[in-house]
């Protein structure tokens, strides 16, 4: 099958490659119709790496996917041939303890398409366990099914958090997964959003996506803002999604009193923040990695209209054009989210 291959650092194509798939019984065979590009996917072409995930052979990219069921195993009961649905990429061992404690997603060996050495799905087809894959609510697009991926994770940000009603949320950072914290925080509870970033374009994008205030911190200060706004009182959660480790020193400084910040970003270098200004409000730290359990419920508000991320999507590509979708995605101007590529269908 033709499929887009990372052949190492810096090289791309768009060739044949021969894998061998069998359908076991609680398998299906997904035509795969829409895949984003992921912050990961674009890393891995200009870097050959994420920290210990290094691309030593051929590798196919594209971790978050949608598409239709061709082909079902004999003991798959909840999806027919004809379903539109979405993959979860992460499978791991059912069998290890996280995995019984219901914390698959740290499973130390869980396979993840497009994390070396596991094929992504840039590619026509793929069989995946029915147990990893599900149904797209009627009116959900192809396209808002491959945001389920990066939705996942905003939502599982939320769960970790445990919102309350009316709290006020900061999102540190309006990259994708920031905006999609930012949807999943007002879905789930919060009154009032702060998102923060320095890129201008971005933030107008992020402003009309609901009770959304955005923040220019190359201009203001971001805890100024939200003090300034809660009679100086602080915002309860705040959200790192920026991976920047600066951004991620300050992460107490716009934090209300008892208040709780959650790393959701992933900072490739070491993060120096004063313990005293966590311990001075007695904040709760906590983090994130990937998502467990959150597809069904990104799916139901997605279904329900509670969340839109349509205005995310700001440029398709066709398949035959995925290496310029790439080159587009590594160099992207501020006022694009989110790069999908189509295959025919
Ligand atoms: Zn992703």
């Amino acid at each position: 099958m033709q499929a887009l291959v990372l052949e190492e650092k810096g090289r791309l194509a768009l060739r044949d490659i021969t894998l061998e798939e069998t359908l076991g019984p609680r398998d299906v065979r997904i035509k795969i119709h829409t895949v984003g590009i992921c912050g990961s996917d674009v890393h891995y072409y200009t870097h050959g790496r994420i920290g210990p995930y290094i691309v030593r052979a051929p590798m196919i990219l594209g971790h978050e996917a949608s598409g239709t069921v061709t082909e079902v195993g004999s003991q798959v009961i909840h999806l027919r041939t004809g379903d539109r649905v979405c993959m979860e990429p992460g499978l791991p061992d059912p069998n290890h303890r996280t995995t019984r404690l219901g914390l698959y997603n740290i499973d130390p060996g869980v396979r993840f398409w497009a994390t070396p050495p596991v094929h992504g799905v840039l590619r026509p087809s793929v069989v995946h366990p029915a147990d990893f894959t599900f149904k797209l609510p009627d009116g959900v697009s192809y396209g808002e099914g491959a945001m389920v991926e990066p939705l996942a994770v905003g939502m599982q940000a939320e769960c970790k958090a445990r919102i309350t009603p009316g709290d006020i949320a900061v999102v540190i950072g309006a990259g994708p997964i920031g905006m999609v914290t930012a949807l999943a925080a007002l879905a789930g509870g919060c009154a009032r959003v702060f998102i923060s970033d320095v890129q201008q374009p971005k933030l107008d994008i992020a402003a009309k996506l609901g009770p959304i205030t955005p923040v220019n911190v190359s201009r203001e200060k971001l805890a100024d803002v939200v003090h300034a706004a809660t009679d100086g009182w602080g915002a309860d959660l705040v959200f790192e999604c920026s991976g920047d480790e600066r951004a991620a020193a300050g992460v107490f400084d716009p934090l209300c009193p008892g208040g709780t910040a959650i790393m959701v970003g992933i900072p490739l270098k070491p993060v120096a923040w004063e313990v005293i200004n966590q311990q001075v409000k007695e904040a709760t730290v906590t983090s994130v990695f990937r998502y467990a359990h959150q597809y069904p419920r990104a799916l139901a508000l997605l279904g329900s209209g509670k969340i839109n991320v349509k205005p995310l999507i700001t440029r398709r590509y066709a398949f035959k054009d995925s290496v310029e979708a790439f080159d587009f995605a590594a160099h992207m101007p501020p006022e694009h989210v989110k790069v999908q590529i189509e295959l025919p269908h």
